[in-house]
């Protein structure tokens, strides 16, 4: 192991305070663990060249990554990284979060979405027509959804889904092959997966290919008054035509969890949409508890000679 510090590592945390009181004593425990000790500290407090490791959180404020010469790896707290993977000062290796925290928390979120739509549960838990009105729903075996992205999210959302009788379409970049999913790639194959969407599931990152992925032209390609549960990233879809396939009932409802500006302003038209559910992106949060053994795991492998996990490809942008 190297030594800096006496015989401490340096984590240079580019997070704010908030995340730091948060992250640092479960990180700095997870470390100890692993018979690692470290030394944690905010911008100013360890010289760049002495960085050993950035744990990296959105609102940092770090934008010049070029100082941090020694630095073996910039480790991000969460699982989306769109925001500093376009940036060009940042030469060392960016690891994603990956945990089983996240992956629980999305199964749960998209399920209990994906469910509540499936179920028509609106009808009686929000709008109580005050009338004995039956509306038996479908059983799950009956019911297509699809889910954009089969990675660590969309794989374990689709399973889960089709454990519970779903007919589940998945969607990746490259092959992929989930038990119980009919699996799809590629953009050839995407109006084939939006076709057999009854319900839609987002789990995908925002990159380049996928911004503005769901225009009006895609979204015409859905069954009409299929229901959009999107967890992804908000630039997926183009408000605007969703707006507009919600007015027509060619999307019955939309549960979104992500959005193009966070907080929605509010003068936003979701807002006001019968059509729209806003969750204020809740559907996974990083926990610490979980969090901070993955980030320890990291360093644990750099500094024994091991490959980093979960290093993002800068190519793909995730
Ligand atoms: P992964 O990187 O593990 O998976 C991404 C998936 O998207 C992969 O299956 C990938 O394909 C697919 N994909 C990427 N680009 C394309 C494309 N152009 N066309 C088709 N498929 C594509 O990410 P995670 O599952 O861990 O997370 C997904 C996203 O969920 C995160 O990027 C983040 O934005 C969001 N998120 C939201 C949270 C919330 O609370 N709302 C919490 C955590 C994450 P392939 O398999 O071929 O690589």
């Amino acid at each position: 192991m190297r030594v800096r510090n006496g015989d401490k590592i340096n984590l240079l945390f580019n997070v704010t305070p908030d995340v730091l009181e948060e992250y640092r004593d479960s990180i700095l425990d997870a470390l100890k663990r692993r018979s690692i000790d470290a030394h944690a500290g905010l911008l100013g407090d360890i010289a760049p060249e002495n960085v050993d490791y950035i744990i990296h959180a959105t609102g940092g404020p770090i934008t010049d990554f070029a100082p941090f010469t020694n630095t073996r790896a910039v480790l991000s707290l969460w699982a989306g990284v769109e925001k500093i993977v376009g940036n060009t000062t940042l030469t060392q290796p960016l690891c994603r979060m990956v945990d089983d925290g996240l992956r629980q928390g999305m199964v749960e979120w998209v399920v209990g979405h994906v469910l509540r739509a499936h179920l028509g549960m609106d009808r009686y838990v929000c709008e109580k027509p005050h009338a004995w009105e039956q509306h038996v729903p479908p059983l799950a075996t009956d019911r297509a959804v699809t889910v954009l992205g089969l990675g660590e999210l969309g794989a374990a959302a689709a399973t889960a889904l089709a454990q519970l009788g779903f007919r589940v379409t998945g969607w990746s970049r490259s092959p992929r092959e989930v038990t119980g999913v009919r699996c799809l790639a590629g953009a050839d194959n995407l109006p084939q997966a939006l076709a057999s969407a009854e319900i839609l599931v987002g789990l995908l990152p925002q990159t380049p290919e996928t911004i503005d992925l769901l225009n009006a032209e895609r979204l015409a390609l859905l069954p009409k008054g299929s229901i959009i549960v999107n967890a992804g990233r908000g630039t997926l879809i183009v408000d605007g035509a969703l707006i507009a396939a919600l007015d027509s009932g060619q999307v019955a409802h939309a549960t979104l969890d992500v959005f193009r500006t966070e907080p929605v302003p509010s003068d936003h038209p979701f807002w006001s949409h019968p059509g729209v559910t806003i969750s204020p992106h809740i559907a996974a949060a990083t926990r610490a508890s979980t969090a901070a053994e993955k980030i320890a795991e990291n360093v644990m492998r750099a500094e024994s000679g091991q490959p980093l996990l979960h290093v993002v490809d800068r190519t793909l942008s995730y």
